[in-house]
């Protein structure tokens, strides 16, 4: 394994090394709420495969993870009870990117408040994270 991977927070989740809140997982992704979340029930599409950036990853990959994203957007949205959500991926270091893994951001959205990109991360309150999770789960 290399180092980057080693250390990696994305890769400790996939191999079972840190706990998440897993909503989605096939052979190629997983999905799992955000810690810090921009809006409750936002989610994180993550491929199993550790790339840095958008550059790297195989296109049929990519696809995959837009697929990913279309029906959890509909489970989110059922969950949450909204019908709006945005999709982002910060590719490097000056578009916000913080972990160096892959990642596509599912953002239920409730209201027309501005979100700015980079966001105030909320905090869930003891057992929330939990009832969103299983929330979502139920409709995938
Ligand atoms: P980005 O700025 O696009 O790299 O986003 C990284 C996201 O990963 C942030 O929104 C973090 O809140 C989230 N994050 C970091 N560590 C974890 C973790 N252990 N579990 C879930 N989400 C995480
Ligand atoms: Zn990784």
């Amino acid at each position: 394994m290399s180092e980057e991977k080693g250390k990696c927070i994305f890769c400790k989740i996939i191999r079972g090394e840190v706990p998440a809140s897993t909503v989605y997982e096939d052979e190629k992704v997983i999905s799992f709420l955000d810690i810090m979340p921009a809006n409750k029930g936002h989610c994180l599409i993550v491929p199993k495969t550790h790339y840095p950036r958008i550059e790297k990853a195989p296109e049929e990959l990519l696809a995959h993870m837009m697929i990913v994203a279309k029906k959890l957007g509909k489970a989110q949205s059922l969950a949450m009870g909204t019908k709006s959500y945005n999709l982002l991926l910060n590719n490097g270091e000056e578009a916000g990117q913080v972990v160096e893994h892959i990642h596509l951001h599912v953002i239920p959205r409730f209201n027309r408040k501005r979100l700015k990109l980079d966001w105030n991360h909320l905090n869930y309150k003891e057992g929330e994270m939990s009832e969103v999770k299983n929330n979502i789960k139920k409709f995938m």
